[in-house]
């Protein structure tokens, strides 16, 4: 790392002693978020470190100051080591870095660093406002939207034959997948590929006519073209393309006409070796089209897209995350994987509404708020319920449960461990401290919580109660967490 150019900020020993102004903190702040910046994907980064500031130096301690409270553990438990050895290369007699939540830095860009200003995101290409793009000849095809790709697309057992297919397309447009037919249930991804194969093929080829159109586009086109008696220009139109894509094919049946024209500018279009990449919602046989049709729709490459298995789910959420921007905790994505299943458009839609639930009321999604918005919007109106409670018909255990779910998120231990056997340090704490808060708060017993938590005996739960009590008057961070906690839980 080089040196500074403000000398403020020059590593002289001693110069933590002087005060700081605070302009001077802020370059310091700078400084140490350019080092800590490319050790984090991005959205963590953005996420975690926007809004916040350096509030001062004093005696070898530097207070950072926090834009919410959430962000209090979070930063103890994963970026207090970090953020004092890259403060000590800058001021080496930094002892310690204590953490102080101050909701007025919160767009306050006069205190705190502005992230976006000072570490701009690569920028992805913009859709272009416009639907449509003419093409030489009159030709009429859909924006490619650039946020698909073929690489982006995330490959599973359900999916891998249809992406192999239109990776190799793409390759080689018009060779041995011709046509190159895709089939499967709404939200799976085959508008996704279709359009991922169609950016693909215009990077390797800028030249080429590639034409993107909807069936229901497709036959809007051929009835505007018989109103005005100009079928021969259309026709002629599409023989000139070089790769067309056509999305949906279902919605041929019953258009004899659009069936019609679409068989003949396929057969144009097939015969000079031009490729042709079709999608439906179920495979040809089970269209109700002519039957030349389907028989053309069978010479190439068919392949299905199906919904994803678990592992899959997660990895799309995991790319989604990131291609939105924003670090959600994994017990979080787990969670969403594990209860949408049928629709990855579906998993979008929850996780859009995490971003938004982030963005609008800057609060992070938890399990909790990811099984609110399931139910709100109607998802599985039990399943949440039921996942996040144990088997009880009380509603107290419930909310107990959720004192388990969110110390587990704090302590980065699973609930299965907390209430487990296990008696490793970093399992202990939490264990005592979901105790403690479950006593304090929902005065559950301590023979029942020595149920949940497999079968230990009451005296334990108490006295694991007791000790942290006790722990609370002379341990700051406990103190601190447990504060946030309880916050968290809405108990304070
Ligand atoms: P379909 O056309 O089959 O109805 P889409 O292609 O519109 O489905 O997919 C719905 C959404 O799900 C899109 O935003 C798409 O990017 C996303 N999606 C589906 N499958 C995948 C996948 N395997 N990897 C990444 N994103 C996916
Ligand atoms: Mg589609």
């Amino acid at each position: 790392m080089t040196s500074s150019a403000s000398s403020e900020l020059e590593r002289s020993p001693g110069s933590a002693r002087a005060a700081f102004t605070d302009a001077a903190l802020k370059d310091l702040w700078l400084e140490i978020l350019k080092e800590i910046e490319p050790k984090l994907q991005r959205s963590q980064f953005i996420t975690w470190f926007k809004d916040t500031a350096l509030l001062g130096l004093e005696e070898g301690t530097l207070i950072v100051g926090l834009p919410l409270p959430m962000f209090l553990n979070w930063h103890m438990e994963h970026y207090r080591t970090m953020t004092m050895e890259i403060a000590q290369t800058f001021q080496p007699d930094v002892r310690q870095v204590v953490y102080k939540v101050d909701i007025a830095l919160r767009d306050n860009p006069e205190r705190s660093v502005n992230l976006l200003d000072y570490f701009p995101e690569q920028k992805r290409r913009k859709l272009p406002g416009k639907q449509e793009i003419k093409l030489a000849e009159g030709l009429v095809s859909k924006i490619l939207n650039p946020r698909y790709s073929i690489d982006n697309f995330v490959v599973g057992g359900s999916n891998r034959l249809a992406h192999a297919a239109c990776l190799s397309v793409s390759n080689q447009p018009g060779g041995k997948y011709n046509p190159l037919f895709l089939y499967g249930g709404v939200g799976l991804g085959k508008t996704h590929l279709l359009q991922g194969t169609g950016n693909a093929i215009l990077k390797n080829m800028p030249k080429a006519t590639v034409v993107y159109t909807t069936t229901e586009d497709f036959t809007n086109q051929v009835i505007e073209a018989i109103q005005h008696q100009k079928m021969e220009q259309l026709r002629k139109r599409y023989r000139l393309v070089d790769v067309l894509i056509i999305d949906d094919v279902q919605f041929l049946a019953n258009k004899e006409r659009t069936q019609e024209e679409f068989f003949h500018t396929f057969n144009a279009l097939y015969e000079e070796r031009k490729q042709v990449i079709i999608s439906a919602d179920r495979p040809p046989k089970e269209l109700h089209l002519e039957d030349r049709l389907i028989s053309r729709f069978e010479r190439g490459m068919i392949a299905d897209v199906s919904a994803p298995e678990y592992e899959t789910r997660l990895a799309i959420l995991t790319e989604k995350a990131q291609e939105y921007g924003i670090f959600l905790d994994q017990s979080v994505l787990q969670f969403i994987a594990e209860h949408v299943t049928q629709n990855v458009r579906e998993l979008e839609g929850i996780l859009m509404q995490a971003v938004a639930l982030y963005e609008l009321e800057q609060r992070m999604p938890t399990i909790k708020s990811i099984a609110d918005i399931m139910r709100k919007l109607n998802k599985d109106p039990y399943i949440a319920e039921e996942k996040i409670g144990f088997d009880m018909p009380l509603k107290k255990q419930s909310t107990f449960q959720e004192v388990l779910e969110a110390t587990s998120r704090y302590f980065s231990v699973s609930v299965q461990d907390m209430i487990g056997q296990s008696r490793v340090k970093e399992i202990l704490l939490p264990r005592q401290v979901a105790m403690f808060l479950g006593k304090k708060y929902l005065r559950v017993s301590y023979v029942r919580m020595g149920e949940i938590f497999s079968n230990r005996d009451h005296t334990t739960v108490m006295n694991a109660c007791e000790k942290i009590e006790q722990k609370l008057h002379n341990d700051p961070q406990l103190l601190r967490e447990v504060r946030a906690l309880e916050q968290e839980l809405g108990f304070v």
